[in-house]
């Protein structure tokens, strides 16, 4: 933390000098320049290399806050002071409805829109004849802060500059937090953050609209910066090369932002000089070379230039401030041996193929139920048909009776039931702690605002605490600050029943747990679960390591072919012929 917060003074340091140093006025148009894009870039960090969303619309949503500005002030003399919060309003409003709209629909809708959203604006603009058509609006005044007229480079540099660095840390402070775990959760698809409780379809709206509320204020900010509008700034292009700054600087890292908007800008102008000297005439010939080195990073530098730079950066550790943090409330858990779940001729085809066949079981409080079967016997869609990730063709599953069939996954999770995954489901690039206190979501309340202002720190101490405990119940505590994605498989899933258990769930649903780990791993996880049975929570477990399914659970149902077979003790299981015949025998 030290280092980054020492770097970062150094840089507002060298910004705060830069405009007092006999710097050459193209320098400090560049600077500014930069200052507008990484704006831009930063917003698109949060929501192409965080979130995975992919907008060409940004340079539109610039556009609005620009146009908002000089519009009300020329023709209404607003003070922009004023505008800059109506620019935002408005550019938050229009990202809202097209965040609404495109984000409820899957796959690529989102940069189609804001292909579609980018064109529509830029003709809008060049056709409205009180926005000065094409030729825009000319002879916007200079910014006054506080008396002093922001009328030279070198003074707009500095409210910029701290527009910036503000910016850029509360997107870090947003990043580091719940809200931000929540984020990245959604990156490679929603099922698994959606089983932690997080309402994935809010939270894409949620990075969209901040990402256009930057660039707003960036469009405020460069009006008053250039003093006139004009549509070709916010056109596709445009938005696209602020795609090309994110990507080029990093997506995933906010001063990735800052690094490609600069790197974007400098090399831009270097060729737009170069090339037409080399090549003779005069053409945008810096297009084809973005282009090129688009194609390049992407190929052997995915993660961008700062990836690069922060791998070479000594790795901090996060500093433990957790310890005293009080505990978080735990849910009242159901009375012994009640019914906890009960599923009722659940059915679920898939097409002409029944997964799921009719089935029914209960799990009571304190019992660990085993579900076994073949490969393909419909374990794993019965998990998901329980825990909300699909809907069942008919049947009903009722938890402490109330019917949850129909219910978003998010909500089943709210009411108690926790899950792992076959396939494990996690943030590679976040640290295992992290990961872990993903799992305890729904547990703190605190959102966007105060993870910015960091007013959430206390309850973010108490589920990093929360996701600490689990990760020592389960024997992974030296492990919690290495990337999940270092991880062998094994620790890996562990790692997941860790995050299942930060949900203090009542009903923990354990698909295949133990495939990857050692003997010893195995025999640590089998206490583990003996313990969370003995508190009176409820496991369903989905496993194929015999020994240990019949040396843990209470009860097992087989299933074949989406069939349930047979349900009994691990007694009873074993002595069962028909057991015998259709999966024992296979099996061993
Ligand atoms: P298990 O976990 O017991 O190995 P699954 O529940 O994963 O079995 O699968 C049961 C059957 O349903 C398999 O034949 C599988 O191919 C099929 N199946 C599972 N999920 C889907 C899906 N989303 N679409 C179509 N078929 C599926
Ligand atoms: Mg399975």
């Amino acid at each position: 933390m030290n280092l980054r917060r020492n770097t970062l003074i150094a840089f507002v340091v060298l910004l705060a000098l830069l405009p007092q140093l006999p710097v050459p006025e193209f320098w400090i148009t560049q600077g500014n320049y930069i200052g507008l894009y990484t704006l831009v870039a930063i917003g698109l960090v949060l929501l192409t290399g965080v979130a995975g969303l992919t907008s060409f619309g940004q340079a539109a949503f610039v556009g609005l806050g620009a146009y908002t500005a000089a519009y009300l002030t020329l023709s209404h003399g607003v003070s922009p002071w004023l505008t800059v919060w109506i620019g935002l309003a408005f550019t938050g409003s229009v990202a809202l409805v097209l965040g609404w709209v495109t984000l409820r629909m899957s796959g690529h809708y989102l940069p189609l829109a804001t292909i579609a959203w980018g064109l529509s604006l830029y003709y809008l603009l060049g056709n409205i004849q009180a926005l000065g058509k094409y030729d825009g609006l000319l002879g916007i005044p200079a910014l006054n802060f506080f008396g002093i007229d922001l009328n030279t480079g070198r003074s707009f540099f500095y409210l910029l500059w701290a527009v910036v660095v503000l910016a850029a840390i509360a997107i870090t402070h947003l990043l580091d937090s719940r809200t931000g775990r929540a984020l990245r959760a959604v990156k490679g698809g929603t099922t698994m953050a959606e089983a932690m409780g997080v309402n994935t379809y809010r939270i894409k709206v949620t990075a969209f609209v901040l990402a256009a509320l930057l660039a707003s204020v960036s469009g405020w900010l460069f009006a008053h910066f250039q003093r006139t509008v004009n549509p070709s700034p916010f056109g596709l292009n445009m938005g696209i090369e602020y795609l090309f700054m994110a990507v080029i600087g990093g997506v995933g890292h906010v001063w990735g932002g800052l690094v490609g908007a600069g790197v974007v800008q400098i090399l831009k102008d270097q060729l737009q000089v170069l090339l037409p000297k080399l090549l003779g005439g005069s053409g945008n010939y810096e297009v084809i070379v973005f282009g090129v080195l688009l194609i390049v990073v992407l190929q052997y530098a995915r993660d961008g230039i700062w990836a690069f730079v922060e791998a070479r950066l000594p790795h901090v550790q996060r500093k433990n401030d957790w310890a005293a943090a009080p505990a978080l409330t735990e849910r009242a858990r159901p009375s012994h041996g009640s019914v906890v779940l009960d599923v009722k001729q659940v059915r679920k085809e898939f097409g002409g193929l029944v997964a799921v066949n009719d089935v029914s079981f209960q799990v009571r409080a304190g019992e660990i139920m085993g579900l076994i079967g073949p490969n393909g016997a419909g374990k794993s869609t019965t998990f998901n048909l329980v825990t909300g990730v699909l809907p069942a063709t008919r049947g009903e599953v009722r938890l402490l009776g109330e019917r949850i069939e129909g219910l978003a996954s998010r909500e089943i999770a709210r009411r108690g039931v926790s899950r792992t995954f076959q396939h494990v489901k996690m943030i590679a690039g976040m640290t295992v702690l992290e990961n872990v206190a993903l799992g305890a979501h729904l547990r703190g309340t605190r959102g966007v605002a105060s993870a910015m202002l960091r007013t959430d720190r206390a309850e973010e101490r108490q589920l990093l605490k929360e996701a600490e405990k689990q990760l020592r119940r389960i024997g992974m505590a030296e492990q919690m600050h290495e990337l999940a994605g270092n991880l062998a498989l094994g620790p890996q899933r562990l790692m997941e029943i860790a995050r299942a258990l930060c949900a203090d769930p009542m009903l923990l649903l354990l698909d295949e747990p133990a495939a990857g780990l050692r003997l010893k791993e195995k025999q640590g996880l089998a206490d583990v679960l003996r313990q969370l049975r003995g508190e009176g929570l409820s496991i369903l477990l989905v496993e194929h390591d015999m020994d240990l399914v019949m040396g843990l659970v209470d009860r097992i149902v087989v299933m074949e072919f989406g069939t349930k077979l047979i349900e009994g003790t691990p007694e009873e299981v074993q002595a069962s012929p028909a057991v015998r015949a259709a999966y024992l025998g296979t099996e061993h």
